[in-house]
């Protein structure tokens, strides 16, 4: 890289900030998030093996669907392939059609959108809070009281004329939206919410859990987020009629039968299976130990950051992040840029917002409100490395 891109003093402020990373995380490479199996995950996959169910049926993904519900609160969980399936899954329960509008922000990974377009709905982006990172009800009641317009008990976008199906806020990072804000407003209107909680198990607002507060949310277990089944997803609901299609839908649409083959609608093979609901099972039994540690790494960041002068993210009052990954502000993208080249230059793995989603090629014609904090935001905000530390897990962090 070459080093003229870097603002001549900025090695010297940067260098505390990486010292501080290297006294969490100690020598070598340094990567973003890396998962830990420091419980029963050889025993529960050996198991799994011995008992010969590996696949989408066996008693560890019922096992691991329960342990979800009873830890999040949430009446039925309902256990994907992974967390985009489990978001395609639930707009198609919550109503969302073909040539439909779907309210979400321009700030989530990818398959927030990918999932809407799956239902060949077109995504809405609206801007997002500074504080929260996740959508504003503030940008969702300026477009709703500008555009929408309910009929017959449906809520329509004047300007495109297409149905308001669902709103997809995100709970960015762990840090929980003012979902209960967005809840209602969308009650207004009339607009089911259905939360992308993909990377937010372990984060309440108030005593209540991320995912739990709209119609349906989801879940992730991919290799990355806070826990992991290697792969995995999972529909949350209280109403338990949703919860039975979910589980219909995700299973190829079968109707039960001991041995005849019959399916009642296009369904999906969905379902998780044994093993990674094995891997799961055993990952959540650590899951209140790792939260722990977690909120102690975010304490360590937000005293380095305090002690170095840049912004740390912190939790939204009346909330409890899961501070799956941690993020800082810089004042400029020049001195964002040269933060990103500086530290993984020397191994640390930092890495910037995602693209914003109105950026990219394939959703570049959807609708969007002007996206001011988002646009903020991607300009400035880097993610730490926020890994369980090594040894962590025994509590000497
Ligand atoms: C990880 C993630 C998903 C999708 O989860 P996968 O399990 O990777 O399919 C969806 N939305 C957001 C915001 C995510 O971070």
């Amino acid at each position: 890289m070459p080093a003229t891109t870097i603002p001549p003093d900025s090695a010297a402020r940067f260098a505390p900030l990486v010292a501080g990373v290297r006294a969490i995380y100690g020598q070598g490479f340094i990567p973003l998030h890396r998962p830990v199996f420091a419980g029963r995950e050889k025993q529960y996959l050996s198991d799994c093996i011995d008992s010969n169910f590996v696949s989408s049926v066996g008693a560890k993904v019922t096992e691991f669907e329960q342990r979800i519900a009873a830890f999040t609160g949430v009446r039925h969980a309902v256990a994907t392939v992974n967390g985009t399936a489990a978001l395609h899954v639930a707009l198609h329960l919550a109503g969302v059609e073909r040539d439909d509008a779907v309210l979400t922000q321009a700030l989530t990974f990818i398959a927030t959108g990918n999932a809407i377009r799956y239902r060949g709905a077109h995504p809405v982006f609206l801007d997002v809070d500074r504080d929260t990172l996740g959508l504003s009800p503030i940008a969702l009641r300026r477009f709703l009281d500008r555009h929408a317009e309910v009929r017959h008990g449906r809520a329509f976008d004047q300007s495109s004329g297409r149905r308001l199906a669902a709103c997809v806020p995100m709970h960015t990072f762990g840090h929980p939206c003012r979902i209960e804000e967005i809840v209602a407003l969308c009650a207004e209107y009339r607009i089911p919410v259905v939360e992308d909680a993909a990377e937010a198990l372990g984060s309440f607002v108030g005593a209540r859990h991320a995912g739990g507060f709209g119609r349906l949310g989801i879940l992730s277990f991919n290799g990355n987020k806070i826990i992991t089944t290697g792969g995995g997803g999972m529909i949350l609901t209280d109403d338990p009629e949703l919860a039975a299609r979910a589980k219909h839908l995700t299973t190829t649409a079968k109707v039960p039968h001991p041995y005849e083959f019959v399916h009642d609608e296009v369904g999906y093979n969905y379902r998780l299976p044994n093993l990674n609901a094995a891997l799961g099972c055993a990952q959540l039994e650590r899951l209140p130990a790792m939260l722990a540690v977690k909120a102690a790494v975010a304490a360590r960041y937000a005293a380095l950051c305090a002690e170095t002068g840049f912004p740390f993210v912190q939790a939204p009052p009346g909330t409890v992040s899961n501070y799956w990954l941690n993020a800082i502000l810089f004042d400029s993208l020049a001195e964002r840029d040269a933060f990103l080249e500086y530290s993984n230059a020397q191994g640390v793995m930092t890495r910037p917002l995602w693209r914003l989603l109105h950026r990219l090629d394939m959703y570049a014609d959807c609708p969007r409100d002007g996206l001011e904090h988002s646009l903020w935001l991607e300009e400035r905000l880097v993610n730490l490395p926020s890994s369980v530390p090594d040894g962590a897990m025994a509590g000497n962090i």
